[in-house]
């Protein structure tokens, strides 16, 4: 048999135990709708209250009901930029964010400016963090968001938040962050960073799929994404999920709780991960910024080797990790974010992210690192491309 090693944590983990032990009574026992007036109806919604109030704890948020529980990060980044836009258009159509936003943000982007909006990409430096200088060289009269992530999926690099916060609201715009890949890897603390509104997600904090939220200050308006009943507080329709949200309450508390001792094992696994990979490869480079970086992702450019291909090799040899191309139909793209930190594509294609978990121990880094060894040497063997230039 294969040995498995799950390296891409931060695609998605798995439910921990804790978690999910806090969600299966609420698929039977506790069955009730939320929104319903009797006992039983009241207690599914003490079960969302309580997570909404440990969702809350978990990035200091002044009052619970800033919480809005939504399907996940991708449509809490959709209500915030949509449901933003759309309450303050009034006010101006301009909005800001960074051209290494994830998807759902860009593709939120890309649907207000067919309805008129303009929109700003910030470019980033080659670390891949946004400057201030630009940020504040981009805004306009009639710039109404900014929307910067807290930390970027692909390469890990932690952008200055609060110090692009207080930019925002120095010129009177409302400040967002997707901070999905910054819960249980850095502090979050909505007041203290000046943050207005902040998508999280349940799925990769060991939480379930199909959960997320958005917190929003209270004093902001928004207008809704999914209309329907009264279910939090009139600004998400939808008969709530009470095990997921259960289990992404517990979540978010646990991510908070453990993240010092997390973060110092990451730290040593990426170090030890780092270091032998180095030892052993040659023609690499370790992208993200060197210093705010989070510990649990390492994107690697390996020079004359195709990302898909190594990703297929290591799959076979049990591993899993990922590449950020996105296969279209005939060709690969290479990844915006690495692109927009100025990578050439043949090396951009050449990369791969490795995300670590709780789980990860030193005997599975030395696994993959001695497989990792053997398809780099492979592939690099056929390779059209040489250090000597194309054969
Ligand atoms: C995973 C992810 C999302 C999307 O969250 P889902 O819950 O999967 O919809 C959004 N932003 C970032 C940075 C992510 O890593």
């Amino acid at each position: 048999m294969v040995k498995k090693v799950y390296l891409d944590y931060a695609a998605t983990t798995y439910v921990s135990s804790e978690v999910l032990n806090e969600m299966m009574p609420c698929f039977n026992a506790l069955y009730g709708n939320p929104s319903s007036i009797h006992s039983y109806g009241r207690d599914a919604a003490a079960i969302v209250d309580r997570a909404r109030d440990r969702v809350a704890a978990a990035i200091n948020a002044k009052n619970s009901n800033e919480i809005y529980f939504t399907s996940g990060g991708s449509e809490a980044n959709n209500m915030a930029l949509k449901g933003l836009a759309h309450a303050y258009a009034s006010k101006g159509k301009h909005i800001i964010t960074s051209k290494i936003e994830h998807q759902s943000v860009l593709e939120a982007c890309e649907s207000l400016k067919n309805e008129g909006f303009e929109i700003t990409y910030l470019p980033v430096d080659k670390n891949g963090l946004v400057s201030i200088a630009e940020l504040m060289h981009a805004i306009r009269k009639d710039t109404i968001l900014i929307s910067i992530m807290a930390v970027n999926n692909e390469v890990g690099t932690i952008q200055n938040i609060k110090t692009i916060a207080k930019t925002a609201h120095e010129n009177g715009i409302i400040f967002h962050t997707d901070a999905v890949q910054a819960l249980g890897a850095v502090r979050l603390d909505v007041q203290d960073m000046e943050i207005d509104a902040m998508s999280l997600s349940a799925h990769k904090i060991y939480g379930p799929k199909g959960c997320g939220a958005l917190y929003l200050k209270n004093g902001l308006r928004i207008e809704p994404l999914i209309s329907g009943g009264n279910q939090e507080r009139g600004r998400r329709g939808g008969t709530h999920d009470t095990p997921a949200i259960a289990g992404f309450g517990k979540a978010a508390e646990i991510a908070v709780r453990d993240l010092s001792a997390n973060q110092q094992k990451l730290r040593i696994i990426r170090q030890y991960f780092i270091d032998k990979v180095k030892e052993n490869i040659d023609y690499i480079h370790i992208n993200g910024d060197p210093h705010q970086k989070i510990n649990g992702t390492v994107s690697i450019s390996f020079e004359m080797v195709e990302g898909e291909s190594l990703l297929m090799l290591l799959d076979l040899d049990g591993i899993a990790v990922s590449t950020s191309s996105a296969c279209t139909s005939n060709a690969l793209q290479p990844s915006h974010v690495l692109k927009a930190m100025g990578l050439d594509d043949e090396i951009a294609q050449g990369t791969v992210r490795f995300s670590f978990g709780k789980s990860t121990s030193k005997a599975d880094i030395d696994y993959v690192v001695e497989r990792l060894v053997a398809a780099v040497k492979k592939l690099r063997a056929i390779s059209p491309i040489t250090k000597a230039g194309r054969r």
